[in-house]
């Protein structure tokens, strides 16, 4: 049986930046799918969106502190430059979120790493089922065992299980002694409760809006679906949202009253898809007439759209969530070496991690340099 230096469990983002920096030592990466960087692939409608023009510790979830550190040892600008030296050319599409870096085609991503880690041992189609240590690790797969002195756990979190996430990373933190935070589906949509089932009657119509949760406010597209609603500003918003209410501005930068003039109806007065506007009335029981008839309690009434108060049911769950938050402590992983306080030479990088970012490249950022950081210290 080969034994390796390093077995890295995870072909995916984190997993393959690591690898791609290891040289001279006897790596491998085991994953349950067929190819490598499958979420890769369908990230950013198979475009990657890889990093941000504006990238802080403010867009994440988790210690900020923990998060600097590997920002700043691996910022956007050396991620743009590790790409470009490697041919892969992201460019600036502010389409959907403000500064996102997106690439020609996902596939150039995965490609390059194809490239970067032809020297490292791939075992693809393999499961794995648990790891145990006596003086190294004995990883059990579903096609045997596989031995190594160090192990790297970049098996992400619960989001896609169609593309083979599982909840590895956290058993194997839970079996040598790690705290996990509660893990949530983020970067997903919302299911509504009764007083909100009229946002079903809108699936496909969008609007720009404002979204306050928590202390953070989101601007972009709120996208309804026959769940309820998600687009961006929703995505993000969710990444905050603790079971409570959170409040939409559905004519952000605009001030009602001044759109409350003349002879139009309200329909056709307010910047609003026609539609959304008729549901939008009936659901607070006000006819669409002209706006100079409305009284004053009227006019009030529509004041809801600038402050809308709405909790959600739930999320559409893992299965439509890009992204867990939630995860392994990090107050018990060196900031550093990434390495577990409890088990020498076991080693946390991504996803898996609790520290999660928002909608807009920073994820794989976040995951890349942690990846780099924890390669600098092999
Ligand atoms: C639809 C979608 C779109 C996204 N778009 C973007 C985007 O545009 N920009 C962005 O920044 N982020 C995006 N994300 C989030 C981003 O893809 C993840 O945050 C990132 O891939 C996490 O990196 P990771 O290395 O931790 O895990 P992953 O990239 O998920 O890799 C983990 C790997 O571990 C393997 N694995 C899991 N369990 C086992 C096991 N038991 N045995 C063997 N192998 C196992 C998996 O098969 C997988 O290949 C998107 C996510 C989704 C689902």
């Amino acid at each position: 049986m080969i034994e390796y230096d390093i077995l890295v469990i995870g072909a995916g983002a984190s997993g393959l930046m690591f690898a791609s920096q290891i040289k001279n030592k006897r790596v491998a990466l085991v994953d349950t799918n067929a190819k490598i960087g499958q979420k890769i692939k369908i990230s950013g409608g198979a475009k990657c969106n890889i990093t941000n023009e504006n990238v802080s510790e403010n867009n994440y979830l988790g210690d900020k502190e923990f998060i600097k550190n590997s920002l700043d040892f691996f910022s956007n600008k050396d991620l743009l430059t590790f790409l470009n030296k490697n041919g892969v050319y992201p460019k600036v599409n502010p389409k959907i979120v403000k500064g996102t870096y997106f690439c020609n085609a996902s596939s150039d991503v995965i490609d390059m790493f194809n490239k970067l880690t032809s020297h490292t041992k791939k075992i693809l189609n393999t499961k794995v089922l648990d790891v145990d240590y006596d003086k190294e690790f004995i990883v059990k797969t579903e096609k045997g065992i596989i031995k190594a002195k160090k192990l790297v756990v970049a098996s992400g979190g619960l989001s896609y299980t169609t593309v083979g996430a599982s909840s590895l990373a956290f058993d194997l933190a839970k079996k040598f002694g790690h705290t996990i935070i509660p893990t949530k589906p983020a970067l997903v949509g919302f299911t509504v409760q009764k007083e909100q089932f009229w946002f079903k009657n809108l699936s496909g119509i969008s609007c720009d809006v404002e979204i306050k949760v928590e202390n953070k406010k989101f601007n972009g597209k709120l996208l309804f679906a026959h769940k309820g609603c998600s687009g961006p500003a929703v995505l993000n918003a969710s990444l905050y949202w603790q079971k409570g209410k959170l409040t939409i501005d559905f004519l952000p930068k605009k001030r009602l009253d001044s759109l409350l003039k003349g002879n139009k109806n309200i329909s056709t007065a307010l910047p609003l898809p026609k539609r959304f506007m008729q549901e939008f009335l009936e659901s607070i029981d006000l006819k669409d007439k002209a706006v100079s008839s409305l009284s004053k309690e009227e006019k009030e009434k529509l004041n809801i759209l600038k402050e809308y108060d709405f909790s959600p049911a739930g999320t559409f769950g893992f299965s439509k969530a890009e992204v867990t938050s939630g995860g392994i402590d990090t107050s018990e992983v060196d900031k550093n070496s990434f390495e577990s306080k409890f088990q020498k030479n076991l080693f946390f990088i991504g996803e898996c991690l609790n520290a999660t970012g928002e909608l807009g490249g920073y994820n794989f950022q976040l995951y890349f340099s942690q990846a780099s950081l924890c390669a600098s210290r092999f």
